[in-house]
């Protein structure tokens, strides 16, 4: 599908939508959303397919209870989507795997260890954007920054 000039908090929504029937009770979710950052361009649908996975693996990460926070605002040139939960975090041996095909730490058959790496693709390759991860015992955050103005590949 050719890029279109959307806004990332309709294609964030979107995503939640999907997720509701999913979020347990004691989850919370948390919008925080900077309404008056432009639309962008971007492939929606690979975008969603973004926040599926840092959806997902956040709340694969909490279990039973936590906040989920979905968070958008402006660094420079870039739209950033930050998507945070409180969940273990990740061990500092880990993280730099993360972002490899196949890596999981999940149980046979319950993650494909494609996620992140599909996401980084996705965000990297596709919208010449980055995504970053800090994490901590309580606090982990992904952030996905996307060009503002030069349109994607
Ligand atoms: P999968 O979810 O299938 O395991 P991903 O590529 O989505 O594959 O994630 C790879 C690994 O990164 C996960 O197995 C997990 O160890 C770690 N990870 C990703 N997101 C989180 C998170 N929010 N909290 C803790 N660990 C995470
Ligand atoms: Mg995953």
């Amino acid at each position: 599908a050719p890029f279109q000039v959307v806004d990332v908090h309709d294609l964030l929504d979107a995503t939640l939508v999907m997720f509701k029937a999913k979020i347990p009770a004691e989850v919370r979710l948390v919008r925080e959303y900077d309404h008056q950052l432009p639309p962008i361009p971007a492939y929606a649908a690979e975008l969603n397919q973004v926040w599926t996975n840092l959806i997902d693996n956040a709340l694969g990460a909490m279990g039973d209870r936590g906040v989920l926070t979905v968070r958008t605002s402006r660094a420079d040139d870039h739209l950033v989507v930050e998507v945070a939960d409180t969940g273990p975090g990740i061990p500092a041996e880990i993280r730099p795997r993360i972002f490899e095909p196949f890596f999981t730490t999940k149980p046979v058959g319950a993650g494909t260890g494609l996620g992140l790496d599909i996401s980084y693709r996705i965000v990297v390759h596709k919208h010449h954007g980055d995504i970053r991860v800090e994490s901590a015992p309580g606090a982990t955050v992904f952030r996905v920054l996307l060009p503002l103005t030069a349109g994607p590949a």
